[in-house]
């Protein structure tokens, strides 16, 4: 028999450092196309999880560490689920998981999306809450988290879904460059535009801006005080 408790002693086995448990039920407002049912019939459960970022990143000089931890923790977590999916099946449990950078075209919405989106998923799940940035704030690792998910087949115990961790201070908003935060939903397409892309000298693709992450106060959480300590 497994619960809940060995769901996450898994899953802690594997590598993540933060994990929780969404209903169905909590994923009424999701935009059409993109429910855990559209993707698995079956499903009756969504199991998120975390990995912690560095958070020496932030305060780097170059772009380049940002970037490269930023791809390498992609395939760490897409790793994670494949391996806790392939674990589930040992228990006769299907699971299926959910790409952790992956996104597609939506016309209806105008910008890319996931099949699921995970920062929705983790929120469900009590990983944390969505900031005025549109990033998962945890208490724990603030928003230094990358996330991953898998929907499974079988009813898991949920977790207690988070109060708001943002409290509107509008640093972010003030922060950002380009003003993709001024409305409630970020302007996604001018975000990237401006973030991500090649460095104009040396043609490195980098993530040149994270100025709305960095500025939160939230960004580190209680786990992450190294970097409050050591400056
Ligand atoms: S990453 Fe940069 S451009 Fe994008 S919302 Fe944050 S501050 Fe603005
Ligand atoms: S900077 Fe302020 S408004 Fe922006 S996400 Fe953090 S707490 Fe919320």
């Amino acid at each position: 028999m497994i619960d809940s408790r060995k769901i996450k002693e898994i899953l802690f086995s594997l590598g993540a450092d933060l994990c929780g448990i969404a209903s169905l039920d909590r994923f009424d407002d999701t935009p059409r196309g993109y429910h855990p049912l559209d993707v698995l019939p079956t499903c009756k459960s969504v199991v998120s999880f975390g990995c912690r970022f560095p958070v020496g990143t932030l305060i780097c000089k170059s772009d380049i560490p940002y970037t490269r931890v930023r791809n390498s923790i992609t395939s760490k977590l897409d790793a994670i689920a494949l391996d806790f999916c392939i674990e589930m099946e040992k228990y006769q449990i299907v699971c299926i998981p959910i790409p952790t950078n992956e996104s597609q075209w939506d016309n209806n919405t105008d910008r890319w999306r996931s099949i699921v989106s995970q920062k929705h998923m983790a929120q469900a799940a009590g990983l944390g809450t969505i900031g005025r940035h549109s990033l998962l704030i945890t208490p724990e690792f603030g928003s230094m988290v990358w996330l991953g998910a898998v929907l499974c087949e079988q009813e898991f115990e949920p977790d207690k879904m988070k109060e708001p961790l943002c409290n509107n201070c509008n640093l972010c908003v003030e922060a950002c460059p380009i003003n993709a935060l001024e409305n409630p939903k970020i302007k996604q397409q001018a975000c990237w535009e401006f973030a991500f892309g090649d460095d104009g000298e040396e043609k490195v693709w980098r993530i040149a801006c994270h100025k709305c992450r960095d500025i939160c106060p939230h960004n580190l959480g209680s786990e992450n005080s190294i970097l409050h300590q050591n400056r």
